[in-house]
């Protein structure tokens, strides 16, 4: 025999001497009769010719001299828990139904007894790890809850059972914390295998109601991943396709590509047993072993010896093939597809836990620092401001919004201007819908109040500015509601900008929103100060420098000779330019007026474009000019302000970060600690894969 990579960094085991059917992974081919068992296993049920077996010998040695560092490496990446990590290993779980003889199999392969019998023994995931070593004492070790417990064979049982009741609680009750049992002895299989509670549908006394939703999701948890080796342990009593354990691995594993089946209690029904497999109804894909288990005080030597002897002169047993028979067969084949499954999978563990790891690490970046010092505390709030200020910048004034990329409402600037015409139209829409009195009875009016001793024909200023003052009365409440609106909008923005980048550190979470909303609320109070004082600027003074005043006042005055003679000849309804269809039968008792009346109405029209445009014109440079002394003088200077005369344990205490960052960063810290080590793990061994077939 001898070993050839496969693919790069893939261990293949390939015998040319002595092959067995080939399984359904495509690389792998069971070479039989080459590995040893030296406790007590009878060399000849391998199938080995004499002169193969000298030349094996050297090989099978290197062999195990390989696949134990490998072991060794998996079993320290288990110890650390990598599967947190949500990296699966390959593994060998031993499932079935209560009773069927599960922990009788484990015990036969590692050569110790294992708390067995009726009922529910198994009550927490024991992971068997078999090593094999030349001491000529067995060492025995328990593992769990960080603790290591040293134990011998004769008290394995009792250390299993106490240690399960400690993890499981006393009772019949079950837990998926796992126990770890080292069995380093001379001449057990090099294999790590899961042995799990049995499967039971209905609850004894003490049990939960759920136990078997319970035992079932346990079982689920440790065979669903495509490394888990299922290892189904059937009585030959049973019919296996009503084997509720068959039913679970064929619903992971449909094709049974990695399921081998174990029949145990052969000796006590050994009727049919030929037929049931070798038909292979069930889809066992990685085939049939048959095997006697210990009984009553035998010890392993014995089993194994009636065992030999049992499938040697049975009547029924003895016609089954060799192949498929005995705890040996059983061993091997274990070792064969544990070592060609970690192999198969180990560079996509290296891949796996180097991808985790820098994903990790990116995490870790991003997270804030843990602050411990006033300096500390002052450096990352200059940093927290300055990010979310230039944050601000750009969704307030550049308009680039890579960090809001789906979030419509943080594209300031576009909603701003949105906001800004939806202004201008109800300033414009507002003004006219006052109109709707009598075409020029307002005018009329305020030129009778007007009247004094003097000559006709004159416009007094104070009519013009009665008339105006009028107007932007009507209309003064819009500015300042749009400027509440538009502050609201902005104080949402800015909140939100603040929270984001102080939000691992509570504190300073809560102060910076409070600073960022009093500081908006200023800004607001600002804004109406001003518009306030441009709406009486409005009132005070009518004066433009803008050549279209004139132009519009012109075009529009064109049509009052027009307008005069068609109320004169008792017209009902009058053509305007400028203003469409009028109704003018009430006019004609005001024939006196009509002219400054008229005149008055156009100047009117003419100047409320120009003041309109100019509010707007001004209310939009003003918003503009206070969010950019907002984000480039305000921000920084009023939280800073702020917050240090808050601050009464000093800066520090607004860096106190809430229990869950605290614990976010722990277990980001410990995931990155384990996925390190990982990564030495993985490395002290990927070399030897790499070199497997020189
Ligand atoms: P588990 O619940 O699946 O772990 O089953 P156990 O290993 O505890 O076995 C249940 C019972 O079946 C025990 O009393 C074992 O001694 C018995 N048993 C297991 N395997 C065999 C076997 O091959 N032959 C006989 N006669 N009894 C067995
Ligand atoms: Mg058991």
């Amino acid at each position: 025999m001898e070993l050839k990579p496969y693919q790069t960094n893939t261990l293949c085991l390939h015998s040319d001497s002595v092959r067995s059917k080939s399984l359904p992974y495509p690389h792998l081919e069971m070479a039989e009769g080459t590995l040893p068992f030296p406790f007590g296993f009878n060399h000849a049920t391998l199938k080995i010719e004499p002169h193969e077996v000298k030349s094996v010998a050297p090989i099978v040695s290197s062999y195990n001299d390989r696949i134990r560092p490998i072991l060794d490496a998996l079993e320290n990446l288990r110890r650390l828990n990598i599967t947190k990590e949500g990296i699966q290993l390959p593994t060998i779980v031993v499932v079935g139904d209560q009773s069927s003889g599960k922990s009788s199999v484990l015990e036969s392969l590692a050569g110790i007894s294992l708390p067995r019998g009726q009922g529910i023994c198994t009550r927490v995931p024991l992971v068997m790890r078999l090593q094999n070593h030349s001491l000529p004492k067995p060492v025995l070790e328990l593992e769990y809850n960080n603790k290591h417990v040293p134990t011998d064979e004769a008290h394995v049982s009792k250390a299993i059972c106490d240690a399960t009741d400690e993890l499981a609680g006393y009772g019949k009750g079950i837990s998926n914390t796992p126990l770890t049992l080292v069995v380093k002895k001379n001449g057990v299989p090099d294999l790590t295998m899961i042995d799990l509670p049995g499967i039971t549908r209905v609850p004894v006394q003490g049990q939960p109601t759920d136990i078997y939703d319970q035992i079932v999701n346990i079982i689920m948890e440790y065979i669903r991943p495509h490394e888990s080796i299922i290892l189904n342990v059937l009585s030959a009593a049973v019919d296996f396709p009503t084997c509720e354990s068959i039913r679970m691995s064929q619903s992971v594993d449909k094709t049974g590509e990695r399921t081998l089946a174990v029949v145990t209690k052969v000796d006590m029904f050994p009727e049919g047993l030929l037929e049931k497999v070798t038909a292979d109804d069930v889809n066992i894909g990685l085939g049939y072993v048959c095997v006697r288990n210990r009984i009553g005080d035998e010890s392993y030597e014995e089993a194994r010896e009636e065992e030999a002897k049992l499938f040697k002169t049975h009547t029924l047993l003895s016609n089954i093939d060799k192949s498929i028979v005995g705890i040996p067969v059983l061993a091997e084949k274990l070792v064969r597809l544990q070592a060609v499954s970690i192999s198969k999978i180990l560079p996509e563990i290296a891949k796996k836990i180097n991808d985790k790891l820098g994903s990790q690490l990116f995490k870790l970046e991003k997270f804030p620092r843990k602050l411990t010092s006033a300096v500390d505390g002052m450096a990352a709030f200059m940093h927290i401001i300055g990010s979310a200020r230039e944050s601000l910048c750009k969704i307030l004034l550049r308009g680039e919004f890579d960090e809001y990329p789906d979030d419509k409402q943080m594209h300031c600037t576009a909603r701003v201007a949105e906001m800004f015409d939806q202004y201008a139209d109800d300033l414009r829409k507002g003004s006219e819908s006052n109109d709707e009195d009598e075409f020029l009875m307002e005018e009329i009016r305020v030129l009778e109040e007007t009247k004094r001793i003097g000559l006709p024909n004159f416009i007094p200023r104070t009519v013009f500015l009665t008339r105006l003052q009028g107007k932007m009365e009507d209309i003064s409440c819009m500015p300042i509601e749009f400027i509440d609106e538009l502050w609201d909008y902005l104080e949402e923005v800015v909140v939100a900008v603040l929270k984001r980048h102080s939000e691992h550190y509570h504190q300073l979470q809560t102060c910076t929103t409070l600073v960022g909303r009093k500081l908006i609320a200023k800004m607001k109070e600002n804004s109406m100060k001003y518009l306030k004082e441009v709406l009486e600027m409005e009132k005070l003074t009518d004066y433009t420098c803008s050549p279209k005043y004139t132009s519009e006042y012109d075009k529009l005055i064109a049509r009052q000779k027009h307008f005069v003679e068609r109320v004169e000849a008792n017209a009902s309804e009058i053509i305007i330019q400028g203003f469409g269809t009028i109704q003018a039968s009430h006019l004609s008792q005001y024939r006196t007026l009509l002219p400054q009346a008229f005149d008055l109405k156009v100047r009117l029209q003419a100047y409320w474009k120009i003041v309109l445009q100019r509010l707007i014109d001004n209310t939009a440079l003003h918003m503009q000019f206070s969010i950019f002394n907002l984000l480039n003088k305000d921000i920084g200077h009023e939280v800073l302000k702020d917050m240090v005369s808050s601050s009464e344990g000093g800066i520090e205490r607004l860096f106190e970060e809430t229990s869950s960052v605290a614990a976010k960063r722990d277990e980001l810290n410990r995931s990155i600690k384990v996925l390190k080590e990982s990564k030495e793990v993985m490395a002290s061994i990927i070399d030897k894969i790499s070199t497997y077939g020189n």
